[in-house]
């Protein structure tokens, strides 16, 4: 099992990325979050548990990632490469998932780390729009869709995320600042770190990806 990281702020467009990357390579698509919202969705123990957590912008606590984690790696075939999105979160999650590596032989080729300035995530996450049905992510002035509250895919409507709301999106960005931004360094100690200046348009991040990616 070989798999990568993408790694950034709130905002930087790590759900962005991962959705182009699924289309062009045959990595499988693993968010947290949106692992997260299903089950909150689907009102399981760990959607009642992650709820309170998720709505004040707070992380999840670790044991529970780990484990949610641990059963969708599970399912997989050996040879099965992923991409984690939003995974880690904390020094507590990366060892965490080391040891799950160690464990069943799988190997971290790659963490792609997403630079942007704190200015554009604000902007980014306030106008940040999602499908309800299939998760694809617009903005409101950046990545319209053609019809305004509508997804061009499927033609669900579209919502903002009740922890995109200003107070919450600032809440998340110093909660990013303190518990993740260290993992650029703990990474970057085990060679792993590949920085990518993800300030720019989403097909020119892709770009930069796919380069290091294919290296
Ligand atoms: P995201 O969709 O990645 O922005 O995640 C939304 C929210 O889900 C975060 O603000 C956290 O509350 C929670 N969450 C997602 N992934 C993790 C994780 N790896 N560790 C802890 N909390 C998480
Ligand atoms: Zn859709």
């Amino acid at each position: 099992m070989n798999a990568i990281i993408l790694l950034g702020p709130p905002g930087a467009g790590k759900g962005t990325l991962a959705e182009s990357l699924k289309d062009k390579t045959d990595y499988l698509h693993v968010s947290t979050g949106d692992m997260l919202r299903a089950a909150i969705h689907a009102r399981t123990p760990v959607g009642l548990r992650a709820k309170g957590f998720m709505d004040k912008g707070e992380l999840v606590p670790d044991g529970v990632i780990l484990e949610i984690i641990r059963e969708r790696i599970d399912g997989e075939a050996p040879a099965a490469r992923f991409l984690f999105d939003g995974f880690p979160r904390t020094l507590e999650q990366a060892e965490g998932l080391d040891r799950l590596l160690a464990e069943i032989g799988g190997s971290l080729s790659h963490v792609i780390n997403m630079a942007v300035p704190v200015s554009t995530l604000v902007e980014r996450l306030s106008g940040r729009r999602t499908c309800k049905t299939c998760g694809a992510v617009y903005h409101v002035v950046n990545v319209p869709p053609k019809a305004a509250g509508i997804c061009d895919h499927d033609g669900a409507a579209l919502y903002q995320r009740p922890d995109d709301s200003e107070e919450t999106v600032l809440n998340r960005l110093a909660v990013y600042e303190r518990q993740t931004a260290p993992l650029i360094e703990y990474y970057r100690k085990h060679g792993l770190l590949r920085d990518v200046d993800a300030s720019v348009d989403p097909a020119t991040t892709c770009a930069s990806a796919l380069e290091i990616l294919n290296a």
